[in-house]
């Protein structure tokens, strides 16, 4: 920033001339604007504010957790589901057999949609969704847990009339 702390050292006696920092024994001089200064003061106080306030307000949304971010779970492997987009839709996939393959765990996927009407109804209690292979889903509540069966078909949009729910 332009200033330079003076004396930061000294010879401590002139017949082994060792440099010593000074903790104190000799004056130091801080001189303000001895060589040019890169940026201004002002501008620097600026970006440290600004720096600040993202810090505390605009956190990116990538590193947001999904709110089923660790309550889905393989019922056949036991790892998390992750989250996936395909063809503008969500998903959510076994970790194992996104990353090692249908023969380490063939689980099926699941529309993020199945997933998040349970979530909407149980989210109070809600600990896991266990995915089991057959086409169910086991809902882990605080004090109870129940399977359900789910089933999907993507809407298909007709000429004219509403697709119902
Ligand atoms: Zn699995």
């Amino acid at each position: 920033m332009g200033d330079t702390l003076l004396q930061k050292r000294f010879v401590n006696n002139h017949l082994d001339k060792k440099l010593i920092t000074n903790q104190g024994e000799l004056p130091q001089y801080y001189v303000r604007n001895s060589h040019p200064a890169i940026i201004t003061r002002e501008l620097f106080a600026n970006v440290q504010e600004m720096l600040k306030k993202n810090r505390s307000t605009s956190i990116p949304k990538s590193t947001e957790k999904h709110v089923l971010y660790d309550k889905v779970v393989c019922g056949l492997c036991h790892k998390h589901y992750i989250r996936k987009k395909l063809r503008g839709k969500y998903f959510w996939q076994c970790h194992t057999y996104f990353y090692e393959g249908k023969d380490k765990c063939p689980n099926k996927k699941v529309p993020e949609e199945v997933l998040m009407k349970i979530y909407k109804k149980e989210h109070k209690a809600l600990q896991e969704i266990i995915v089991l292979g057959d086409g169910r889903l086991q809902v882990r509540l605080d004090h109870k847990a129940y399977n359900k069966k789910w089933s999907y078909r993507p809407e298909k949009k007709k000429n004219g009339t509403k697709t119902s729910n």
